[in-house]
């Protein structure tokens, strides 16, 4: 049996909608009180509303934060201190995927991408750093992405390197948190069905469930399910360690495969 999340204090990242809400709501659905941090206000209280909503009683709350600004964090970090009396588990999920190619990757297209999605991570830990050692069970979560670390997509090269950046970081940083009793650990999506998803278009959705031994896009919860696992007593001995959960989209050696299926 796993332990509760009862009265444990979440950050999440990103957590107005998407693979962040879905992450939220199964951290809520456990017992933990979730800050859910992203820029738009309006977007986090309709978030924090239906969670709150869904799970009678859950401790819901909200913090305007860009992540890729380092001031930023550190207010995210007090808030969630002010309101819940620490932080026992941050999931450094925010993040963005603008496409571009690689002859329209000037300093402004790369500082994008990898300010939110690799400085804002390196951010919010270090803005966490203290609480989460004060935590009898302090944990980070980041999420990457199978698309840099293990897979390529033509136009995502800037955020394919951020995405793995952020497994450089995490192997790092599991060394320097070891002695302050937290782990920090990744989860790698596949393609989750998300908003921002969706927004590619029917064909793309369409050819990536081709792709998918599963034949499915992947849900926002089956990520929060990975993060609710790194983020247990029972996971404390895993750190510095990434789990993919893609529904096997990167184990086809080729397209034949699939059809061999
Ligand atoms: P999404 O639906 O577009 O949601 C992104 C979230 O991040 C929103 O809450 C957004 O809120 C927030 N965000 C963006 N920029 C931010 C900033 N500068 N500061 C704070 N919050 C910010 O995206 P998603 O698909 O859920 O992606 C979430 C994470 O999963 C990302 O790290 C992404 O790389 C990763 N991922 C997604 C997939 C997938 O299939 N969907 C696959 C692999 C990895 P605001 O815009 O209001 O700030």
């Amino acid at each position: 049996m796993f332990s509760t999340m009862e009265n444990r204090s979440v950050i999440v990242t990103g957590g107005s909608k998407g693979i962040g809400l879905g992450i939220a709501r199964v951290f809520a659905s456990a017992g933990a009180k979730v800050m859910l941090a992203g820029r738009d206000e309006a977007a986090l209280q309709k978030a924090a509303a239906e969670v709150a909503e869904e799970f009678d009683g859950g401790m819901v709350a909200t913090c305007v934060t860009d992540v890729a600004d380092q001031p930023s964090c550190q207010a995210l970090a007090a808030a969630t201190v002010e309101t819940f009396g620490g932080i026992d588990v941050l999931c450094a999920n925010a993040g963005i995927f603008p496409s571009a190619r690689l002859q329209e990757l000037d300093r402004a297209a790369l500082d994008e991408v990898m300010g939110v999605n690799f400085y804002g991570t390196a951010f919010c830990v270090a803005a966490c750093l203290e609480e989460l050692s004060r935590s009898e069970l302090g944990r980070v979560v980041v999420t990457s992405s199978i698309t840099g670390p293990i897979t390529g997509y033509p136009g995502w090269a800037h955020y394919g390197a951020s995405k793995a950046a952020q497994l450089g970081y995490v192997r790092t940083a599991a060394m320097e948190l070891a002695p302050r009793g937290i782990t920090i650990n990744a989860v790698l999506p596949g393609n989750i069905l998300t908003e921002g998803l969706q927004d590619m278009g029917q064909e793309y959705l369409e050819g990536m469930a081709a792709a998918i031994p599963q034949r499915r896009l992947g849900a926002v919860e089956d990520i929060g399910y990975a993060a609710l696992f790194f983020a247990s007593a029972q996971a404390g001995y895993v750190t510095g360690q990434s789990l993919v959960v893609d529904g096997g989209q990167v184990l086809p050696e080729d397209p034949g495969a699939l059809q061999e299926m």
